[in-house]
């Protein structure tokens, strides 16, 4: 049995007078295990309990000297002098049985428990254990409860306890620390403004539901729960954390702890994470994460999206001609527009979009930028943003002084038409952008499966043009400009052609692009001057008269250091003189670098050739450049032409274009003139020159000879029906 187990349990301090009473209890005492020493009064008592702190005392109530009572209040005077806040050692007082005032008084006097006469011997044992372990466990909840105090002293966490049904039990304020943020608003409120109250009164609503629900969970699972709130205090926003903690079936204990801190620091975390630190805008991280998003949401919803993926054209050179803070200055102010230009009103069409407009754009690095449209209806819709994107970088930029000329090439890519996942979409979007720069920069291109073939067989092309020149696949062509009024040939426009051994006649505008693109333009354009200034003096010869020879220079071509000297050897070599040669430039390639720009103009210009802006209309131009570069010429692009004499808009910019070349001193020539309808308005407006299928197609050197030599065989422009109908906006010029 346990009972009669010898491990020492503890000492017993035994106050009887009566000798017998005393040897009884001990003899029961050691029954049970427990050591015990001896007093014959209260005075002694005292004593012992002093020197030898026993584990508990049996205490008779009378004795001589000091009887328990005495004894009992003068241990517990001990005590508290000692710093014990109570009663430490139990003490159990042995009244006379029936002598119910002697235990009231001996509870007054400190006393633990008692046992009334006559002792019930068998059980003495047990009863004391019983009172020591009570009395152990109590020591032990003092101490638990010393802890608690101490902890919640220490943190600054509010604390509270709230009943099943949401009323506060307790409330406790947690400290206001410095740094730390302050209390919640409720958090400074006396307790007593809480206990008692329900939560619902005083927390904003939508937060007490938030509490109660979770604090019922916390109820039935009895597992820890948090809810995450906000306040406002003072105008300023006091994030908070509750921890639920269920102490019983029935209550919850909570600590709530000001968070602001933390939030702020997460916040500024998310920021560099998510933002592209140069411009502002959000990063390839970001720009991925909402594709995610995006796309999840459009599979649900059974929605189209576009990614656009733009690409300056020019950036690394102006990286590396005016250096990186003019390159990081272009970016930020390209990231700007692009933001103007991408506002969410514009990129959604109808309906409200799940994305927030913050991240639908995004740097992905260098000069790379991305823009998600959400909610696409029409593939159209996307390609008017690729347009507005393309004309917000087309106004100049104007950095440190200089104005700076940009253009975009964007690829898009469709959802779910190209790709259902983001890695595919934004692959196809980057493989379009680089199509739309083969196909000569400053351009917009759909990803479509078959794109990837176009690009293969671009590779191809590449690879034939190579070798075009040594097995002489190129040729000329050469389109006569006519004088407007004597109807006369005063020019040629040399237009090269490629005799591909397998794929026959490939058009100018595919080959020429990727020539520019891979350098082989510098020779194929050398190739083009040589021959044209050849053909141009052996018609000077033929015709005994002058007649002028144009030939296109792309930009690539104007940037090579050392083309003013490869202009003057053709012309050496030719024998040709240099006023009939004419370079027809196009407004981007004089607007790209200015000051590099005006060093070739001169250069050119000490050799006597001519200049002339082609395609003009389409570019972006300065009037004021034109004029500081002594253009001859400008030759109104053919989409201009193109709707005359019905298309009164076109009819008033070719007015303009005529009037302002005029005023600058500069000839104007019309291209793609087609029938004698444009024929005659362009006359009316006085035009100089004019060049078209109407006035010759491009032909062969031999047919141009036929041409110069036979007279004019024109169709008959009186024939014409003597008052076309021209647009009601437009005022003929009084001529
Ligand atoms: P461009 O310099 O603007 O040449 C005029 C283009 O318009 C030529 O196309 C010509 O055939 C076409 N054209 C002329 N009259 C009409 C007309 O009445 N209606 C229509 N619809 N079109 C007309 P082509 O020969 O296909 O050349 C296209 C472009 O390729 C040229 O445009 C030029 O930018 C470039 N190019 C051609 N040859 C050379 C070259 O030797 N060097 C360089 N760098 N570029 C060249
Ligand atoms: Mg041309
Ligand atoms: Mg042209």
């Amino acid at each position: 049995m346990r009972s009669s187990s010898p491990l020492k349990r503890g000492t017993v301090l035994v106050a009887d007078d009566d000798p017998v009473m005393r040897l009884l209890m001990l003899e029961m005492l050691a029954q049970v295990g427990l050591d015990a020493i001896e007093a014959p009064d209260g005075a002694a008592a005292v004593e012992l309990a002093a020197q030898r702190a026993p584990d508990l005392i049996l205490m008779d109530v009378e004795m001589p000297r000091m009887d328990g009572f005495a004894a009992c209040e003068a241990i517990r005077r001990n005590e508290a002098a000692n710093g014990a806040d109570g009663a430490s050692i139990p003490i159990v007082m042995v009244t006379g049985g029936d002598d119910l005032e002697a235990v009231t008084r001996a509870y007054e006097m400190g006393a633990t428990d008692f046992i009334s006469k006559p002792i019930n011997w068998p059980i003495l044992g047990h009863r004391v254990l019983y009172v020591l372990r009570a009395s152990d466990a109590i020591v032990r909840l003092r101490i638990a409860d010393a802890q608690n105090r101490a902890v919640l002293a220490a943190i600054p966490d509010t604390f509270f306890r709230l009943d099943g049904d949401g009323f506060y039990l307790d409330y406790e304020p947690g400290q206001e620390q410095p740094g730390r943020g302050r209390a919640p608003a409720q958090q400074q409120r006396p307790p007593q403004y809480c206990v008692g109250k329900h939560i619902g009164d005083v927390l904003p609503a939508e937060i007490a539901t938030r509490m109660l629900e979770q604090m019922r969970a916390v109820l039935t699972t009895q597992q820890v729960r948090s809810v995450e709130y906000e306040l406002d205090h003072c105008g300023e926003s006091q994030h908070f954390e509750a921890r639920l903690v269920a102490t019983s079936t029935s209550q919850v204990l909570g600590l709530v702890r000001d968070i602001s801190e933390r939030k702020r620091a997460e916040e500024q975390i998310r920021r560099l994470a998510y933002c592209d630190s140069l411009t502002g805008i959000p990063n390839r991280q970001a720009f991925l994460e909402t594709l995610e998003r995006e796309l999840q949401r459009s599979k649900i919803g059974n929605k189209k999206f576009a990614v656009l993926f733009m690409d300056l054209d020019a950036f690394k050179r102006i990286n590396d001609t005016l250096g990186h803070n003019a390159g990081d200055t272009l970016l930020k102010m390209v990231s700007e527009r692009l933001r103007d230009t991408t506002r969410p009103s514009d990129l959604v069409s109808r309906g409200e979009s799940a994305v927030s407009s913050a991240s639908n754009l995004a740097r992905l690095g260098g000069d790379e930028f991305t823009i998600l449209i959400p909610d696409l209806e029409r593939v159209e819709h996307a390609l008017n943003v690729a347009t507005r994107v393309k004309e917000a970088m087309r106004r100049p930029f104007l950095i440190e002084g200089n104005e700076i000329f940009v253009t975009a090439s964007i690829g898009i890519s469709l959802f779910p038409e190209d790709g259902d996942d983001c890695g595919s979409l934004l692959k196809f979007a980057d493989t379009a952008m680089y199509h739309a720069k083969n196909c000569g920069k400053n351009n917009a291109k759909l990803y479509s499966s078959s794109l990837t073939m176009q690009i293969m067989s671009h590779v191809k092309l590449e690879v034939g043009l190579r070798k075009a020149l040594q097995n002489d696949e190129l040729y000329l062509v050469y389109q006569p400009q006519r004088d407007v009024r004597t109807s006369e040939i005063v020019g040629v426009e040399a237009l090269v052609r490629w005799r591909h051994p397998e794929r026959g006649l490939v058009p100018p505008t595919e080959f020429i692009p990727l020539a520019e693109e891979t350098g082989l333009i510098v020779p194929i354009g050398e190739w083009v001057l040589r021959t044209a200034c050849r053909q141009a003096r052996t018609w000077q010869l033929l015709a005994q008269r002058t007649l002028r020879m144009a030939v296109n220079l792309s930009a690539r071509q104007f940037k090579d250091e050392n083309l003013s000297q490869m202009v003057h050897s053709a012309l050496l070599d030719a024998g040709l003189e240099p006023r009939l040669l004419e370079l027809e430039l196009t407004e981007g390639t004089l607007m790209d670098d200015a000051r590099a720009t005006m060093v070739t103009l001169e250069r050119l210009r000490g050799i006597g050739v001519y200049l002339s802006i082609d395609d003009f209309g389409t570019g972006y131009s300065s009037m004021n450049y034109l004029k500081r570069f002594d253009v001859r010429a400008l030759k109104i692009d053919r989409s201009f032409i193109n709707g005359l004499p019905q298309d009164s808009e076109n009819a008033a910019i070719t007015r303009a274009i005529i009037a302002m070349a005029h005023g600058l001193k500069m000839v104007v020539v019309a291209e793609g003139v087609e029938t004698g309808e444009q024929l005659l308005m362009l006359e009316q407006y006085g035009c100089d020159m004019v060049q078209g299928y109407f006035l010759g197609h491009p032909s062969s050197a031999d047919d141009i000879t036929g041409m110069l030599r036979a007279p004019l065989i024109l169709p008959d422009r009186l024939a014409l029906p003597a008052a076309i109908a021209l647009p009601a906006t437009v005022a003929l010029p009084a001529k």
